[in-house]
């Protein structure tokens, strides 16, 4: 395994294994790993003969008032990790490398970012579809890999791979989740012990809707009332959205048909955590 954190030096490997008729897989993601991001990358070795990810913490997705500075790091840790399930290189780079002095261009996918998170994060997809662009063309890979954990990112990417006919084909992940049934997340390390069974409330909300949609209820503004009582009963809750919408236009629907997915942001404390169903599916 060997790390790259120049974009020329990643960008000339690329170039010269897809010369030799070699496929690239390859798995963005943030660091600080958890068996969410081990899996992704299990199943991209899988699909090609070099795996490559990349460890950044993009700032132009961070909001002013969120947390870029304290989001957690383990270069050290990730590394080993990465190791161990075959990764064969790790892009690596510097902000300098990724957002040099004078950077000035975006990438901007309208519609599927305006609702869910993109209501409270207005700049949030914007910097996620910049970065997203910027490493397909460092990286060259034949295979995305991503998670439906952030179910509106990887409808958001595909739109752009898309629109934009780029040459890559994405591949979407379902969620991986503890035990307990609580969504991995590198943000469940800010979770004092006491927030843990409020956080337990996002996944039970989501039972709870499929159990209702199992029982026949179609009525999307009956699910989100209970699964509104729901969370508001756990103690440090602050819903920021409960919502079903159209699975790949992420618009809101009021009555529930094939595709939809419920998806939700709740603050557990200081901790503002997502999870999501997609209604006829398991968990
Ligand atoms: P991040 O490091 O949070 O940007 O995530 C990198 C990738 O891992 C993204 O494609 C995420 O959707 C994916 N991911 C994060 N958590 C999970 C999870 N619990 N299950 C599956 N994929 C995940």
């Amino acid at each position: 395994m060997i790390v790259i954190e120049s974009v020329a030096a990643m960008q000339s490997m690329s170039e010269s294994l897809r010369r030799q008729g070699k496929k690239i897989s390859f798995v963005p993601t943030m660091g600080y790993f958890h068996e969410g991001h081990l899996a992704l990358m299990r199943e991209a070795k899988k699909m090609a003969d070099c795996l490559v990810i990349s460890i950044y913490v993009n700032p132009t997705q961070f909001g002013p008032k969120e947390d870029l500075s304290k989001y957690p790091r383990n270069f050290e840790r990730d590394y080993k990790m990465a190791q161990n399930v075959g990764v064969d290189v790790i892009l690596y780079p510097p902000d300098k490398e990724m957002y040099p002095e004078n950077y000035q261009t975006y990438v901007l996918v309208e519609k599927t970012t305006q609702n869910l998170c993109g209501l409270s994060r207005p700049s949030h997809f914007r910097g996620v579809t910049t970065v997203c662009s910027k490493l397909f063309n460092i990286v060259k890979p034949h295979y995305a890999v991503f998670g439906k954990k952030d179910y509106q990112q990887y409808v958001t990417i595909k739109r752009m791979v898309a629109d934009l006919n780029m040459d890559l084909e994405i591949i979407g992940l379902p969620t991986v989740r503890e035990a307990d049934g609580l969504a991995m997340s590198s943000r469940n390390v800010y979770l004092q012990e006491n927030e843990r069974s409020s956080a337990l409330k996002l996944v039970e909300s989501l039972k709870l809707a499929q159990r209702m949609y199992d029982q026949g209820e179609r009525k999307s503004s009956m699910i989100i009332k209970e699964t509104t009582n729901l969370i508001k009963s756990a103690l440090d809750t602050e819903i920021d959205y409960i919502k079903i919408c159209d699975g790949s236009t992420l618009v809101d629907i009021e009555n529930i048909t094939a595709e939809a997915v419920m998806a939700l942001a709740v603050k557990v404390g200081t901790t503002r955590l997502i999870d999501n169903h997609v209604f006829g599916e398991t968990f």
